[in-house]
């Protein structure tokens, strides 16, 4: 349920009113939008007597949120959320440029590439160390190892870093060397991953599963934001479709249908989306002009002998093409790199 209270209510009367919320057994979640407090009251079936609830003094309205997810619905957060990270604001008009390889391959590998896509206008470097590879025989990154070069790469050129989590126990370690926790597409629907990170004190990027609906991924992020981190950034990445031509087929429907449910900034993933490197600039450039807040592309500088994911990662030279047409692109849509 929402409630709106009245204009009048003062930080004492709304946390009371917030305590007699939780004695009836519900979640309370607040936020403020033009200078009103809305409190989100959410639980499993508590039976209460709502008729009641709306008489209370302090009570201008309740209102039910008609979406299953309802701490990410605008219903209950009608401004955007804006995620800072290093020099990045995600979900404002800048867009976050987040690129860097699929995994961390060594020094010299990831020193490279920081500098050519810090060069190109990247403000946030990706890099995985923890892989979830389809085969176990697979290149499964380098660990702490990885996240520790990761982390020296991005810091020699000013950039801030995404990497991804595999499971609950991994959230501290992860979450010492990263700026934002990735959650992989195979992970969407891991709840206790997904409780874990919603008790982190860092962003967390969460990907689309590869099989999933839109409502399922915003329940994903409610999720988290359920446990008390309002830090989410959706990321669309593709999904499975009967197409075989390309990896993944990557729904640029999400990106509209998403900002008019949600709040949370959602960026696109057009790298894991495709799988072909020729195929990721043009949906680049389709995401950003469809409204996506940022964008997470693999960059490699030397694709043919990546360990994972070479075929589908842009040259440096690339990237920074790309980065020139996405500038002009956001000037026609209000926006800025
Ligand atoms: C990745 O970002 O390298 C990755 C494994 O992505 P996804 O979870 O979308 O497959
Ligand atoms: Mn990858």
């Amino acid at each position: 349920m929402l409630l709106l209270l009245k204009a009048s209510v003062s930080e004492v009367a709304a946390s009371d009113v917030a305590a007699r919320l939780r004695m009836l057994g519900l979640a309370v979640h607040r936020t403020d939008h033009l200078g009103r407090i809305r409190l989100a009251a959410v639980g499993d079936g508590v039976p209460v007597d709502w008729d009641q609830v709306r008489r209370w003094a302090e009570v201008d309205s309740v209102d039910t949120i008609a979406v299953p997810f309802k701490l990410v619905s605008r219903a209950f957060h009608p401004q955007d959320t804006v995620i800072t990270v290093g020099r990045c604001a995600v979900g404002s008009t800048q867009l976050a440029l987040m690129a860097g390889p699929c995994s961390i391959e060594g020094e010299e590998q990831a020193f490279t590439i920081a500098a050519a896509v810090a060069r190109a206008g990247a403000t946030v470097m990706r890099g995985g160390a923890y892989k979830p590879r389809s085969s176990p025989y697979s290149f499964q990154g380098l660990g702490e190892e990885g996240l520790k070069l990761l982390r020296r790469a991005a810091d020699a050129h000013g950039l801030a870093v995404v990497s991804e989590v595999m499971d609950s126990q991994q959230v501290p370690l992860v979450a010492r060397y990263a700026d934002i926790l990735q959650v992989g597409a195979r992970n969407m629907q891991n709840y206790s991953l997904l409780r874990e990170v919603g008790h982190a004190d860092k962003p967390v990027l969460l990907k689309r599963g590869m099989a999933s609906t839109i409502e399922e991924w915003l329940l994903g992020a409610e999720h988290i934001v359920s446990q008390g981190n309002r830090q989410v950034i959706l990321c669309e990445r593709g999904i499975r479709t009967f197409e075989t031509y390309t990896r993944n087929t990557l729904d640029l429907n999400a990106i509209p249908v998403v900002k008019e449910l949600s709040h949370l900034p959602v960026i696109v993933d057009p790298s894991h989306g495709t799988g072909i490197r020729d195929k990721v600039a043009p949906m680049a450039r389709a995401a950003i002009a469809a409204g996506a807040d940022g964008l997470l592309i693999e960059v490699h500088h030397d694709p043919d002998h990546a360990l994972s994911d070479g075929p589908q990662s842009l040259y440096p030279v690339q990237y920074a093409e790309l980065v020139d047409q996405i500038r002009t692109i956001a000037q026609v849509i209000g926006r800025r790199v």
